[in-house]
């Protein structure tokens, strides 16, 4: 057998990588100089030049141990056995002057245990090529052949005769090596000698010898016609696979057949059984989720890649789990999974539609529903789906009530994989935006736009912290007794370079997402300190408090007492004039956290107020349990208690709890004179609201303040507009 590449050119070795994985070479001195990609995981840090017999054991030919022996066994049928875990290696050999190669692959091993060493399908990508070597390349049956015409011929001595069968039986188990079935049959298609290498193949309950071969083998009949024509010295093997089954048990082969030199035929076949198992399991680890058993993002993308292929109509649904992170962090890691778990399972099962169901990462599910071409009809489906997940689940003890967010995009004649994953992706982040007020969203030209620019937005936030391109606004809050501004509450606003003066509704959910919140808010609190420097430092102004927005992620910044001692300190201002705000929220993520730091912010005399009351979860737990000072009820109240006597009903019982409970209330978001006298006349102490002011400019909040202005508590109000002197703030 001459093989006609050098030995260790680089492109042969990657060949040689490429194909046998297993495959390893060694000099002639016996020392290892390369072994495959595959090879080298079962054997990690295999020293170079290391000792051929330290790692390897030539079991078959069983006698050869010297780089000499090894030359005279040149094209040969090799199985090494790897001395450090006990695996079995089989395959050819090939010797040139200077180096033994063997072309090899491992043929023992579990899959749990080669999935342990990190070996999968990628490492048997060579087999197919290893086995036409392996099976056809004729030498040893051809050479059996004659030997068997010499040993019947043969009237020599009887020694000759036992010498000579030894040969045989020695080349006869080379072939038993590289086949579990070896089946001869003649032109007549009889056959004539049927070995296995195990009992419980078919063949050792039925004798086939002296059957017509596809009797035994019906996948044999169109083969053995393209065979029959071929001339006699065609020797190329033809390839098929068959089953057989044995007490229940299936058995695959893998198998050629070919025509021998005397006219007969020859069938090798391997049983790939376990093989196609372990591919099987490999295949299906590599493309679905350990966790939910459903598919993963590859299958997912291939899958995708297949409809867009064929030009089919789909929609591409993307699912994401609303707060899983407080799912996680509240009830443990093991809810979250039965959570994902549950949604998984019940993927698979919107109306049959579904092409593939697969989690895409974390909490992020992904389906692709064949046949649809209409929003109307993927919306339907979405809806369907979402009703499903939204059920309530009980696990361990407790009751989780679900909440998804659905993006969709449909495919056109255009799409692309990843198009389509950005469009549903956009969809699904704009159904998680409050503001569109519902939780499943297919993507349109208006959306795309609106994601484009909360991209950008994140983009540019960055560079704004750097620059400090945030100021304070301040809206006055009023005591409704006197009239007078008792205190401001800062309001953040950004200044874009291009885009104007931005409120908060344009970044702080964006910046709060994307961990830019804490900057924002360090910034914040340093101006507003600074500010309330400024108005505490004109005479008779000092009873005015600033009120401070701070986000959940602040407050649970283990750090965040420290940033405001430090803050506090640079600007040295009024610790008992400061208060900050916390929406309800805020409370449900971190509880204990956030209790922790409320209490050490209380003990340090600042004030805090539970802003928006009203339109969360409005426990009067966290009424209890944590130490707030003021009540802020939120805008869409004040509108309704006007409107509606049961909530006002409801809002007075709580100013009521609130009283009993030491707190002040203030009504937010007041812009009619109705609203105002109805907060009044229910007990609020202070009132906010565009009815007063509007948040403004520092210097104008300045202006109020110096000019002592004096909102009119009777029903028509008489607003005082000053005229703004600057002060000089030295
Ligand atoms: P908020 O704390 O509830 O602030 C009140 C919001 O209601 C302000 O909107 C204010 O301009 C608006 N408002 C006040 N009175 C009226 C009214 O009579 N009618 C109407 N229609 N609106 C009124 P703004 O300034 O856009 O702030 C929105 C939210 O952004 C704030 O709600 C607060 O939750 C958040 N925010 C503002 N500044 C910061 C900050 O520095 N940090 C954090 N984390 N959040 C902030
Ligand atoms: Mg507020
Ligand atoms: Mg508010």
């Amino acid at each position: 057998m001459a093989i006609q590449v050098p030995f260790h050119s680089e492109s042969f070795d990657d060949l040689l990588d490429a194909t046998f994985p297993f495959y390893l070479s060694c000099n002639g001195q016996m020392e290892i100089e390369r072994i495959g990609r595959s090879l080298a995981k079962l054997l990690p840090g295999m020293p170079a030049n290391a000792s051929f017999d330290q790692f390897f054991e030539i079991k078959l030919p069983a006698t050869v141990r010297s780089f000499s022996e090894l030359a005279k066994i040149d094209g040969q049928v090799v199985v090494l056995a790897i001395r450090h875990c006990n695996s079995i290696l089989r395959g050819q050999i090939f010797v040139t002057k200077q180096s033994a190669i063997f072309l090899v692959s491992l043929r023992s091993e579990s899959a749990a245990e080669l999935g342990k060493l990190g070996i999968g399908i990628g490492d048997y990508a060579g087999h197919d090529a290893a086995m036409e070597l392996l099976f056809m390349k004729q030498a040893q049956s051809t050479q059996l052949n004659e030997l068997q015409e010499m040993i019947a011929k043969l009237e020599t001595t009887a020694s000759e005769k036992q010498r000579l069968e030894s040969i045989e039986s020695a080349l006869m188990h080379d072939l038993d090596v590289a086949a579990d079935i070896i089946v001869r049959f003649n032109s007549a298609h009889r056959i004539i000698e049927c070995r296995s290498v195990r009992e419980s193949y078919w063949c050792n309950q039925i004798d086939p010898v002296g059957k017509l071969v596809h009797e035994i083998f019906p996948e044999l009949d169109s083969v053995l016609e393209s065979i029959t024509g071929t001339s006699e010295s065609t020797f190329e093997p033809v390839a098929f696979e068959f089953d057989t089954k044995s007490k229940g048990k299936l058995f695959q082969f893998d198998a050629r057949v070919a025509k021998t030199l005397d006219s007969n035929f020859l069938l090798l076949a391997r049983d790939v059984t376990q093989q196609k198992a372990m591919d099987q399991k490999l295949k299906f680890m590599a493309l679905h989720d350990p966790l939910t058993d459903i598919g993963n993002r590859i299958l997912f993308e291939e899958k995708a890649t297949d409809l867009l292929n064929s030009e089919s109509n789909f929609a591409i649904l993307i699912i994401d789990v609303n707060d899983f992170k407080t799912i996680n962090d509240n009830l443990g890691h093991h809810v979250g999974d039965e959570v994902l778990r549950t949604f998984a399972s019940k993927m698979k099962l919107v109306d049959g539609n579904v092409t593939v169901a697969a989690r895409l990462g974390g909490d992020e599910f992904g389906i692709l529903l064949n046949g649809i071409s209409d929003k109307e009809t993927a919306l339907d489906l979405a809806r369907q789906l979402n009703k499903k997940l939204t059920e309530m689940i009980f696990f361990d003890g407790v009751f989780i009530e679900p909440r998804a967010s659905i993006g969709i995009a449909i495919s056109d004649s255009e799409s692309s994989f990843d198009q389509l994953m950005r469009d549903a992706d956009f969809a699904m982040y704009a159904a998680k935006n409050k503001e569109t007020k519902s939780s499943i969203v297919a993507c349109d030209k208006a959306i795309r736009e609106k994601i484009k620019i909360q991209m950008e937005t994140r983009l540019d936030l960055q560079s704004a912290i750097k620059k400090n391109q945030f100021i304070n606004y301040y809206q006055p809050v009023v005591d409704l007794k006197t009239g007078k501004i008792a205190s401001f509450e800062a309001l953040v606003r950004w200044q874009h370079p291009t885009r104007g003066l931005l409120t908060p509704y344009h970044f702080v959910e964006l910046a709060e997402e994307n961990g830019m919140i804490a900057d924002i808010g360090k910034l914040v609190l340093k101006m507003a300190f600074d500010d309330l420097n400024a108005i505490h430092a004109i005479k008779g102004r000092e009873h005015v408090s600033f009120s401070v927005n701070v986000a959940a992620s602040q407050i649970q910044d283990p750090n965040f007492i420290q940033i405001i001692n430090q803050s506090l300190e640079e600007s040295n201002c009024a610790v008992n004039k400061i208060i900050l705000e916390i929406t309800e929220s805020a409370l449900i993520s971190d509880f204990d956290k956030t209790q922790k730091s409320l209490i050490a912010l209380r003990q340090k005399g600042i004030r805090i107020s539970l802003d928006d009351f009203g339109v969360g979860y409005s426990s009067l737990n966290y009424l209890r349990q944590l130490p707030f000072d003021i009540i802020k009820l939120d805008r869409s109240l004040i509108t309704e208690i006007c409107e509606c006597e049961k909530q006002r009903k409801i809002v007075e019982a709580v100013i009521m709890l609130g009283r009993s409970l030491g707190l002040l209330m203030v009504g937010e978001g007041i812009e009619t004179e109705k609203q105002k006298l109805t907060v009044k006349e229910m007990g609020f102490d202070y009132g906010q609201g565009y009815l007063f002011a509007k948040p403004v400019p520092f210097v104008e909040a300045m202006s109020l303040i110096t000019a002592d202005v004096l909102f009119s508590m009777a029903p028509q109000q008489v607003r005082l507009i000053p005229t703004y002197v600057p002060e000089c703030r030295c």
